[in-house]
């Protein structure tokens, strides 16, 4: 039998490291998040919420969109746990989550946890966002545990 592996605190990915590409769909997310603002894509006719954003609604086709500001808050769905910077290939402790949003059911982000040891993210688990800077001037939505 062997012993558990040990991973240590989730860090956040380096904010230098990180560049994002908006298109017409995404950008208002991610004009949100400069304003530290978490929202997601939601339908302004049947207000089916849809991450991530596309151009039409899957359930009546509409065009028209919504960017309800959410309450920042919600539940870690699926995680894994990686061991090596994506960039440099250096050993490096990270934890990509999927988050179920409250306030817009059915939204989910994939995003990264941190403010708990890698170990100890569970599904279920609640977290809170929190704002990186990254290039460009943007702002990424990571999260917390809370
Ligand atoms: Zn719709």
């Amino acid at each position: 039998m062997s012993e558990a592996i040990k991973y240590g605190p989730a860090k956040l990915l380096p904010g230098d490291q990180l560049h994002i590409t908006a298109s017409a769909d995404t950008e208002p997310f991610w004009e949100a998040a400069r304003e530290q603002r978490l929202t997601a894509c939601q339908c302004a006719d049947c207000g089916h919420f849809r991450m991530p954003p596309t151009p039409v609604c899957p359930e009546c086709s509409s065009f028209r969109k919504a960017w309800p500001t959410l309450p920042g808050t919600g539940t870690v769905f699926s995680f894994a746990i990686c061991n090596r910077n994506p960039v440099t290939g250096e050993p490096y402790v990270y934890v990509p989550v999927v988050v179920d949003l409250d306030g817009a059911p059915g939204a989910r982000l994939i995003s990264n946890v941190t403010g708990c040891d890698a170990d100890d993210v569970e599904i279920g688990m609640k977290v809170s966002v929190e704002w990186t800077p990254i290039n460009e001037g943007w702002i990424l939505p990571n999260f917390r545990k809370v």
